[in-house]
């Protein structure tokens, strides 16, 4: 049995008429960009996530430089996030000079470690970025507490978060994303709420910072050709909006399936000595937008796993602060030693509402195959 990583073509077969629907509406309307479809979709995303002002933008990507932008992550001042995770974390910081710091992760649940980051904070600081990591939410009490104390903006990459929701003290539960002063999606086809190509999203409760985010989606224009800021040319694309129009019908089915995939892995895998999870920490519900395995024999069962054409994904091979990119950091190898192990114990398995719990079976079947030799 072949077990891909991914595949948009079970959907596509499912909901061919719906898609081909919305698409052709996209082409009878006519051309527009951030067209009827887009604020369609951004009212969608506002009603599901409870967040005051959604806006959409070309790429999660696109959403983090934009916010980090806005919030003054720039201009040598510190941000502290995690160095295990997507480049485009640390990047929005840097592309506009200002400069990552990093702390080292929880490794029980791989996202920041809250514990670490105070003594970071220096006199240069202005945010904390926060990754809600593969299943789960960083730890957003501790963040939240931490950022009103020392009076920093925070910026959470909910990039892979879409359905994660969060329980403070005394609170109802909260979408990620609604925390902090800005969140952001990304609707990148494999995410859990992804399209057809490129996609992203800023979220708010901040009417200014709203404002200013749809200002900076068109050139920083405060009316047609007339630019208080200097932005950029990063819209959601009408055409992307149309199909996640109908995706965001069906979230939280898909939402419930991925439920299903990560419990039987769970349950099948949970006997076996050589594999560990991650663990989920904090009054939250999780979503799986990953399913991770911890083992330190990564590379041989990815390599058995590949010979058996079972798809697999390993997120993250290299934590941020030993790419060569940031290496005028100044960091090196050993600095951040949880991040470092976890880097090399890592593997996704496949994990989409369309795959069968046959096919779940089977890749277990064959892990497990793997360890008994
Ligand atoms: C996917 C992802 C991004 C970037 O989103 P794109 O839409 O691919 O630009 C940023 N941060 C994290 C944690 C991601 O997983």
């Amino acid at each position: 049995m072949k077990v891909g990583f991914y595949t948009s073509q079970r959907e596509y077969t499912e909901k061919q008429k719906e898609f081909d629907t919305a698409i052709h509406d996209v082409l009878k309307n006519g051309i527009a960009t951030l067209g009827q479809q887009v604020k369609d979709f951004e009212k969608a995303v506002e009603e599901f996530t409870g967040a005051k002002h959604a806006i959409g933008v070309a790429s999660g990507t696109d959403a983090l430089v934009l916010s980090s932008d806005i919030l003054g992550f720039k201009d040598v001042k510190e941000v502290i996030t995690s160095p295990f995770t997507f480049l485009a974390s640390a990047s929005c910081i840097a592309r506009h000079g200002g400069k990552p710091v990093f702390v080292d992760i929880d490794p029980d649940t791989i996202c920041i470690d809250p514990n670490k980051i105070e003594e970071k904070i220096t006199d240069n600081t202005v945010g904390i970025l926060p990754i809600h990591l593969f299943s789960q939410m960083a730890d957003m009490d501790k963040i939240m507490d931490i950022a009103s104390r020392h009076d920093l903006k925070v910026l959470e990459d909910a990039a892979e978060a879409f359905g994660m929701r969060w329980q403070g003290a005394g609170d109802s539960m909260k979408h990620s994303g609604t925390i902090g002063d800005f969140g952001v999606f990304s609707f990148f086809p494999t995410k859990t709420l992804g399209g057809y190509g490129d996609g992203g999203m800023i979220i708010t409760n901040d009417d200014n910072l709203a404002e200013l985010a749809r200002q900076y989606r068109v050139h920083g224009a405060s009316k047609k050709y007339h630019y208080d800021n200097l932005g950029y040319n990063s819209r959601l694309d009408t055409m992307q909006a149309a199909i996640l129009l109908v995706k965001i019908k069906y979230i939280k089915e898909a939402i419930s399936k991925r439920e299903k995939i990560a419990s039987l892995y769970k349950e099948r895998l949970s006997g076996c000595e050589h594999i560990r999870f991650p663990k989920i920490k904090g009054n939250q519900s999780p979503v799986y937008y990953a399913f991770n395995i911890l083992t330190d024999r990564r590379d041989e069962l990815n390599a058995f796993l590949k010979e058996n054409e079972i798809g697999t994904s390993i997120y993250y091979p290299m934590p941020l602060h030993l790419q060569k990119c940031f290496s005028y950091l100044g960091y090196k190898k050993g600095d951040f030693p949880v991040a470092e192990r976890i880097s090399k114990e890592i593997l996704a398995l496949p994990i989409y509402p369309e795959l069968t719990l046959d096919e779940v079976n089977y890749v277990c079947d064959k892990i497990l195959e793997f360890f008994k030799k």
